[in-house]
């Protein structure tokens, strides 16, 4: 569902990603793993769009984010395509960035309405689902200001959620909340994942979650794929030494 080619990131003159290629299939559950810096959030970021690749490219659904094909060559995407294809990428971030005006229900409706244009009963109907699929079916009425952080991150995971998404980009989700609240939305990913029909690809420093959640990890550093391979593999037997000294760090 999402294909990574060949794809660079500079910063003026620094080059934080040196060709990525990846890909994910549809319903692919995958985790970044790396140490800081390695350019995980990059990667994520390229994929929601908040950043542009210096070259190269990601495709979701067969489809360039950043190009479109015109009398057969790839040149810029305008901004009617770039918000077609943000529709089919979900993002929850470190930082839950709710709108603090609205009300919980109100803050998984605005983009159905907003963005997808429907109405304000099937709105309604699909926002109340997914906060009960989070748990929060008794906060609907209640701004974000009197939620745990754990609670505002599983509104976030409900709006995003909502708009039915192909992948989902999990950035580092967990990392702002007390340690008490960090295993509820966990779980809360864990249940989603296992749902199975959309893809997630998890940028996280909790290994045990990586673990139990993705089919497949990637092990990234200085801007490269280092090692890539299911949990087992990858944590049981990791190969190179980069990883070996990385993981060491978690027991
Ligand atoms: P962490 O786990 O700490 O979040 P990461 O693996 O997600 O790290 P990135 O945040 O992707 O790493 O950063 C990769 C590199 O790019 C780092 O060296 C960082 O300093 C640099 N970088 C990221 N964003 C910018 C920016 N807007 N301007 C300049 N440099 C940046």
């Amino acid at each position: 569902v999402v294909s990574y080619r060949n794809v660079k990131k500079s910063y003026g003159d620094l080059e934080v990603l040196h060709g990525i290629d990846l890909d994910i299939a549809a319903g692919e559950k995958i985790a970044l793993i790396g140490p800081s810096g390695s350019g995980k959030t990059t990667l994520g970021r390229m994929l929601m769009t908040l950043e542009e690749p210096t070259s190269g490219i990601i495709e979701v659904e067969g489809e360039p984010l950043w190009q479109i094909e015109r009398n057969g060559k790839l040149v810029r995407a305008n901004e009617h395509h770039l918000h077609r294809m943000r529709s089919k990428i979900g993002m929850v971030f470190q930082h839950f960035n709710l709108f603090p005006h609205m009300r919980v229900l109100r803050n998984v409706t605005e983009a159905p309405r907003k963005v997808l244009g429907i109405g304000k009963e099937e709105a309604h109907d699909r926002a109340v689902e997914m906060l009960c699929k989070v748990g929060l079916e008794d906060k609907l009425d209640v701004y974000p200001s009197k939620l745990s952080g754990g609670q505002k991150q599983r509104v976030a995971i409900a709006r995003a959620l909502v708009m039915r998404p192909k992948i989902m980009v999990f950035d580092e989700v967990t990392s702002a909340l007390d340690p008490e609240l960090v295993g509820e939305v966990l779980s809360v990913i864990k249940e989603i994942a296992e749902e199975g029909e959309m893809a997630m690809m998890l940028i996280t420093h909790e290994m045990d979650f990586a673990r139990d959640v993705a089919d497949r990890v990637i092990f990234g550093a200085d801007g490269r794929i280092v090692e890539t391979g299911p949990p087992q593999e990858l944590f049981g037997q990791p190969k190179s030494d980069r990883l070996k000294s990385f993981l060491s760090r978690f027991v």
